[in-house]
């Protein structure tokens, strides 16, 4: 089963997306991208002073790679749901880093280089259909929004764990639902991105999957996938913003230092994991730890001007894993 080559590569992994540069850009900040997952960075602005700095991760995707391409090295992990797994991908990175690009792929009407929330739940859905005289699937996607540690999570006191209690569940029996539920995704970014202007990168959006399978001797597994576009990681100056974006920031950072925090104490196997200091960790709890497996992407820019966002993520995403 897909969980058994997954097992062996433990329940905790980040990997490296580096975008393409745009424009005519000089010189780049990423020197040397290793098959073994290694990455070697250097300041284009300080080439004289010779400072390269190495990171080791699971896997590194460089400029060229493709949707596919990173489909395919995320999609045991998926399958995984499949076998009653709960899994959870996170974006991580500076805004414009490429985070919307990996989980939703180009925004615009086509339909070409989806990204890992479309092709994650066409594959489950196939997936579904494949199985369908040895297990009865049911398959539905929950979308919420956190913005400024606001989302309403209740308790559920029969299985203790979180309901949702403002999220709509959508069903998914087709391909095509899955194709209009992304574009009712892309509809939601839409909005978010015009009348609530920058907030849309100011939020960290969850697509949850929820997978119920019945076999055929009655026995019920009960697994959810959660898709997470974070908010932007990059650090606001506090000398020059006031009011709702230093506000913001400081969620933002709050939830991504908890976030961080989280996985850096379940990969040291520590006793006690900080799951209650952000909504964001409280939502995952029982999706981030115990047999849940977790994938960071850690998203670069290879721009100059980027270098500084660059090490701190390449830094933080360091820190999470376990390589
Ligand atoms: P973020 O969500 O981190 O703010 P985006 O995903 O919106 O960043 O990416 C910023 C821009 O770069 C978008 O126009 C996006 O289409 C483009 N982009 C990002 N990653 C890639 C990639 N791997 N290949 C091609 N274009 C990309
Ligand atoms: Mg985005």
């Amino acid at each position: 089963l897909y969980n058994m080559v997954q097992d062996l590569k433990g329940n905790i992994r980040v990997y490296c997306r580096i975008r393409p540069a745009f424009g005519t850009e000089t010189r780049s900040t990423v020197d040397h991208i290793g098959d073994d997952g290694s990455l070697v960075v250097v300041d284009p602005l300080k080439p004289s002073k010779e400072v390269r700095k190495i990171f080791n991760f699971n896997q590194v995707f460089g400029p060229t790679s493709t949707q596919d391409e990173v489909y395919k090295e995320t999609q045991p992990l998926i399958r995984s749901v499949m076998d009653g797994y709960n899994v959870c991908i996170f974006a991580y990175g500076q805004t414009g880093s490429g985070k919307t690009h990996t989980m939703c792929g180009p925004s615009g009407e086509s339909s070409k280089d989806m990204g890992i929330n479309y092709l994650a739940l066409n594959d489950l859905f196939q997936l579904s259909c494949t199985r369908k005289d040895i297990v009865d699937y049911d398959i539905q996607v929950q979308m919420v929004e956190i913005y400024n540690e606001q989302l309403e999570i209740r308790s559920c006191t029969s299985n203790g764990g979180l309901s949702l209690p403002d999220a709509k569940m959508y069903v998914v029996k087709s391909s095509a639902d899955v194709l209009s539920l992304m574009k009712l995704g892309e509809l939601n970014r839409f909005v978010s991105s015009t009348a609530m202007n920058i907030q849309s990168s100011r939020s960290h959006s969850v697509l949850t999957v929820h997978v119920n399978g019945k076999d055929t001797s009655g026995s019920i597994l009960r697994s959810c996938l959660h898709l997470v576009d974070l908010a932007g990681s990059e650090r606001v100056d506090k000398s020059e913003v006031t009011g709702d974006r230093l506000k913001e920031a400081q969620h933002i950072n709050k939830s991504l230092s908890c976030l961080g925090d989280v996985i850096t104490a379940l990969a040291q196997k520590n006793s006690h994991i900080p799951y209650r200091n952000s909504k964001l960790t409280q939502l995952l709890q029982d999706s981030l730890g115990g047999h849940a497996k977790t994938l960071m992407f850690a998203h670069v820019s290879p721009e100059a001007d980027s270098y500084g966002e660059t090490i701190s993520t390449l830094k933080f995403a360091q820190r999470v894993s376990t390589v």
